[in-house]
């Protein structure tokens, strides 16, 4: 049977497409591969948010330039946010010559269509990728550039497992026009799936052994408004919430103008929805916020962390920064810290600023704070940050925390409490899959340790059971593993 291998880097929307990629080929009757020498089809699903994470699919393609010379008949493709208009495919097509395809995020089509022709595999059902149509934003064509890496990074694919987590796009594209983000060139307009379609999604999910679904959108709060009856976000968490079977409903990424309290007390108010919200502010300073098109003040932002600890007992917060925005003074960078401070987060994702090439900041906004000076502030968030976290989960120390158990590395269970703290903990049986009592006895700013509480922890093993299957469930029970 031919492989395949697919490598991730950037977001969690980029997972979930290539899970999904690799549910079509499934289909098609290719087999998933360990690494890239035993396969017959390589993707690389890339991201362009920064720099860094540009130069890391660069690399990548650089180095499977050898394989590809040495064998021409491997099918190598590029997908995600480095693949953009017709006019920029054709200058990466130029650029890198040996890749046999180009796709933009989702359009996976010619793919499947190279893989039929070379007799790698047949037919599949292609309804999922209806979304890939996409309207093209006015401006598109003449976005050059690229975006995404850093703290989202996952990396190679190195197992297949049957995962008890999935992650559920909801809302494709976005409609902000953030100064600085290279997203809506890429991933197009905003359209969100059918309600009805996301339930029997997920209900499927949950038969083939998922506990837990993660709903995704660049803004995921602004679910529904785009389709008739304008469901929204709680609407679909009050329908899920309603699924047997499932545990644990999570939703990324939130933003601060969408948020309504509708919404917030959804997730107070339903059981199974996770007291978790990320909620980017970008910067803590008015001024910059309205540079980057972000239509909220600081202190409307305020009011709405108040408004969530009010109605969501127990949240746990994080948030997306960037520091040395162009224009960006020491002054209006102490307020972003002083905001940190004062909210103190669970996690901050922090990156410094970076040119996106297409986006109005790059046209527009001379990029004038030094390296040194954005490294600087990096730096002294980060060491905030740390301490910020250290404290809040060493509070944790001693108390019962429950997680669901994703995965086994490095001879330690791990697993995320509901309000997305890691913990590990060491036990020779089998505990995939299960929701585990822990005793938290060791915590630093990144994770916790915890110990199995015996008498409260269910019988291990059983999920595995359940779920074994003679083949995985195509598409439905089979993910990819991320490592970085
Ligand atoms: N939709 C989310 C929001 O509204 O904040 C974020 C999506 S974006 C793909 C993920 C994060 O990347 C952003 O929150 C931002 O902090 C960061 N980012 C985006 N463009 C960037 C740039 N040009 N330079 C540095 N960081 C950037
Ligand atoms: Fe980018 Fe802004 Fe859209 Fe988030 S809301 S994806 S930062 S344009």
């Amino acid at each position: 049977m031919p492989g395949y291998y697919i490598w991730t880097i950037g977001c969690q929307m980029n997972k979930a497409d290539s899970e999904r990629l690799a549910g079509l080929l499934d289909q098609a009757g290719l087999q998933p591969v360990s690494s890239v020498d035993g396969a017959s089809v390589i993707v690389l699903n890339s991201c362009v948010v920064r720099q860094s994470a540009e130069d890391r699919v660069v690399g990548k393609l650089g180095s499977l330039k050898a394989l590809k010379r040495a064998r021409p008949d491997l099918v190598l493709a590029l997908t995600g946010c480095m693949v953009g208009s017709e006019r920029e495919k054709a200058a990466l097509a130029k650029r890198f010559a040996y890749v046999d395809a180009f796709l933009r995020p989702l359009e996976f089509g010619p793919l499947l269509d190279i893989v039929a022709e070379r007799g790698l595999g047949g037919d599949v059902q292609r309804d999922c990728l209806e979304m890939a149509a996409r309207p093209m934003r006015v401006g598109e064509e003449h976005a050059v550039g690229l975006d995404l890496d850093g703290e989202h990074d996952g990396g190679i694919p190195d197992a297949l497992d049957i995962t008890p987590a999935k992650w559920v796009p909801v809302i494709y594209g976005c409609d902000y026009m953030c100064t600085y983000c290279i997203v809506p060139f890429r991933r197009g307009r905003e359209r969100s799936r059918p309600l009805a379609e996301i339930v029997d999604e997920v209900k499927g999910f949950v038969a083939g052994g998922a506990r837990e679904v993660t709903l995704l959108g660049q803004t995921i709060d602004r679910y529904g408004n785009d389709l008739p009856g304008r469901p929204d976000l709680a609407d679909l968490f009050d329908r899920l919430n309603d699924l047997a079977g499932l545990d644990r409903i999570r939703f990324l990424t939130s933003h601060p103008s969408d948020m309504s309290e509708r919404i917030v007390r959804a997730i107070g108010e339903l059981p199974r929805v996770c007291e978790h919200v990320n909620l980017p502010v970008q910067a803590g300073d008015d001024e910059i916020l309205a540079r980057m098109r972000r239509p909220y003040k600081v202190d409307e932002y305020r009011r709405l962390i108040d408004g969530i600890r009010r109605h969501v007992p127990g949240a746990s917060l994080s948030t997306d920064v960037i520091v040395g925005f162009p224009g960006e003074t020491r002054a209006q960078f102490e307020g972003t810290y002083r905001l940190l401070e004062e909210i103190g987060f669970d996690v901050v994702h922090v990156a410094m600023y970076s040119p996106r090439p297409g986006t109005h900041a790059a046209r527009s906004i001379p990029d004038d704070v030094s390296r040194a000076e954005k490294k600087e502030r990096l730096r002294l968030v980060e060491e905030l940050q740390a301490g910020i976290a250290r404290r809040l989960n060493q509070a944790l120390l001693g108390q019962t925390v429950e997680i669901l158990v994703e995965e086994r590395s490095g001879g330690k269970w791990q697993g995320r409490t509901r309000t997305n703290k890691i913990v590990f903990f060491a036990d020779e049986r089998d505990w995939l899959g299960e929701l585990v009592p822990l005793r938290v006895s060791h915590a630093t700013a990144w994770s916790l340790q915890g110990e199995l509480v015996a008498e409260q922890a269910p019988a291990p093993g059983a999920w595995r059971a359940r779920v074994a299957r003679p083949a995985p469930a195509r598409g439905a029970a089979i993910s990819l593993r991320l490592v970085s």
